[in-house]
């Protein structure tokens, strides 16, 4: 099986990895930019080589599950590994509020279950659906067909946080969203890279972030990598965001010891503006 990400991994090999179970979830932290608290954590699949150990990330196998329809399978365990999950972490007293955000394919807005599987899934783990982000790239909602706007209805009128992943990015970003009815858009990180940078790239993200903030919808920026990100979306009023300056991805275990130890990361500890005395 292929580890790395100039590899290429086959449809059989795929497959093999979902029968056996070799799915592993991994959780980025999405933090309150204001107060540093973890507030949601977002389900990242990988696949476990099991000969090698190595884990192996969606860059090397998504577009063969979703050419082979076999997405929807991986998705399904990760929601009902990651509602599990987080269900226990809500019982900290750190975790009390923490959403879960999964990411969704097109082949899975096909099923006009999905709302049912997703009510069935968290219900089982006991996990609150408005405690659900379901997150669409647009070249999911270019591709969407007939019946997809009835399934997101469905997963809103359920309660879920319908949210545009990688918002800004595609040639259609507008256009999403006016057709369909979302809580939430997560800046993508070519815009936020820019941030406290200065020059005409700043001044456009810069605009992107207010533009977001004015449709009075859950704004998250991706991405965060730098201090000067955070001065600037506290300036501008982002209030959530998630980045390897906060936290990289993490295993199950690792995101648990920043909940029981209530770790505030180090970047968001200070208030960006000192307080003047
Ligand atoms: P995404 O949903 O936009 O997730 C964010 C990706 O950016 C993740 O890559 C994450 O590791 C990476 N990232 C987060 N913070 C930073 C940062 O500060 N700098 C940089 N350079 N990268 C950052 P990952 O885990 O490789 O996932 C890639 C994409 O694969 C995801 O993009 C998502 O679209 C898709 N994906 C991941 N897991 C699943 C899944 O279970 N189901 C489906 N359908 N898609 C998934
Ligand atoms: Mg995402
Ligand atoms: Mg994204
Ligand atoms: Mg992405």
């Amino acid at each position: 099986m292929a580890s790395s990400a100039a590899q290429t991994i086959s449809a059989e090999q795929v497959a093999r990895a979902l029968a056996q179970g070799d799915v592993v979830v991994h959780y980025q932290p999405c933090y309150d930019l204001r107060t540093g608290e973890m507030v949601a954590v977002e389900a990242l699949a990988r696949l476990r080589n099991r000969d090698t150990g190595e884990l192996i990330p969606p860059s090397v196998f998504l577009d063969v599950l979703e050419e082979s329809g076999l997405i929807v399978h991986l998705d399904e365990m990760v929601l009902a590994a990651a509602a599990d999950q987080v269900a226990r972490w809500r019982e900290l007293p750190a975790g009390r509020r923490l959403c879960l955000a999964v990411n969704l394919s097109p082949a899975d807005l096909d099923d006009p279950l999905l709302p049912t599987r997703f009510r069935d899934a968290t219900e089982s783990a006991g996990l609150p659906l408005d405690a659900v982000i379901v997150e669409l790239t647009e070249t999911l909602l270019s591709r969407t067909g007939q019946g997809h706007e009835q399934v997101l209805a469905d997963l809103s009128a359920l309660g879920c946080n319908v949210t545009l992943d990688d918002f800004g990015t595609g040639n259609a970003s507008f256009d999403y969203l006016r057709r369909f009815d979302v809580q939430g858009v997560k800046i993508d990180r070519s815009f936020v890279q820019f941030l406290g940078g200065g020059g005409p790239h700043e001044r456009m993200s810069e605009s992107l972030v207010r533009f977001c903030l004015s449709l009075g919808v859950h704004v998250v920026a991706e991405g965060i990598e730098r201090p000067r990100h955070i001065t600037a979306l506290r300036r501008l009023g982002c209030p959530f965001g998630q980045g390897f300056l906060m936290s990289r991805p993490l295993d199950a275990e690792a995101v648990e010891t920043l909940l029981r130890d209530e770790v505030v990361p180090p970047a968001l500890a200070y208030a960006a503006d000192p307080v003047v005395l």
